[in-house]
């Protein structure tokens, strides 16, 4: 059976800094999701430290829908000495979430300014490393998910498909390889279109190789505003999982046993 498109766990509500959108609020993500006809979708504001006293009551009653469950998330940054910014005992406030580990371009937080990342190898070198750490770490893996790894933000301006270059296929392999042991779900973010010819090939490489490894996937269209809602999610969504060629079989154990 072809891969539904029947959830998304990447949405970020008004009280994300990168929102700050009085609009975006729980309730608008729930008709968003019902309006597409899902069964899951989830709230995942980022977890910063500046984030941290407002983000946990916000996830309090959330709405539900008798079609759709609505669960409680987070995106959660690793930190530039390699601590996630999810505490351990604030575990039992979500239901998931989302790990990010590619947000570069937060210098202070997550890239140590005494440390620039001057070029597309440091970047590369940079974010192996934090992949690396992430893995080896003792964490909820059935219920955390790999955020949007092919979109890394950098500060110095270089191309993304460079940086993605820079992996090796036995390095993908390697990470995806362990990525699928763990049951860790692998987040499809990217819309096919925005890609010209030329760099659409190299950022589905990583997908198709954490395909081939066993990884399962989960969808997350990463909205901040309503109108992120509006530009086609569902197209976005079809058009990756159509290219990856995904069945039931490839979709997340998570998504399977919360969708309603
Ligand atoms: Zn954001
Ligand atoms: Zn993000």
């Amino acid at each position: 059976m072809k891969f539904a498109i029947d959830h998304d766990l990447h949405n970020h509500s008004l009280i994300s800094p990168c929102s700050r959108d009085d609009r975006q609020t729980k309730e608008a993500i729930l008709t968003y999701a019902l309006t597409n006809g899902f069964h899951l979708v989830g709230l995942s504001d980022h977890l910063w430290p500046d984030t941290r006293d407002i983000i946990w009551p916000y996830l309090e009653q959330l709405p539900q829908s008798k079609t759709c469950r609505f669960l409680k998330g987070a995106e959660v940054d690793m930190d530039m000495n390699f601590e996630l910014l999810l505490h351990e005992d604030e575990l039992p406030n979500v239901d998931y979430y989302i790990l990010a580990l590619t947000h570069v371009h937060l210098i202070g937080c997550v890239t140590d300014a005494n440390k620039p990342l001057l070029t597309v190898e440091d970047t590369a070198n940079y974010m192996k490393a934090r992949i690396r750490k992430a893995l080896s770490m003792d964490l909820p893996f059935e219920r955390v998910g790999l955020a949007h790894i092919t979109w890394i933000s950098q500060p110095a301006g270089h191309n993304i498909t460079e940086c993605l270059a820079l992996f090796s296929d036995e390095e993908w392999e390697d990470i995806f390889g362990k990525v699928a042991k763990l049951g860790m779900g692998v987040e499809l973010n990217i819309r096919p279109a925005d890609y010209s010819e030329e760099h659409l090939p190299k950022v589905l490489r990583p997908y198709q190789i954490a395909k081939k490894m066993g990884c399962k996937f989960y969808l997350g269209g990463d909205a901040h505003h309503p109108e992120d809602f509006r530009q086609n999610r569902y197209e976005k969504f079809q058009s990756i999982v159509d290219l990856l060629e995904l069945t039931e079989d490839d979709k997340w154990e998570f998504v399977k046993q919360n969708r309603v």
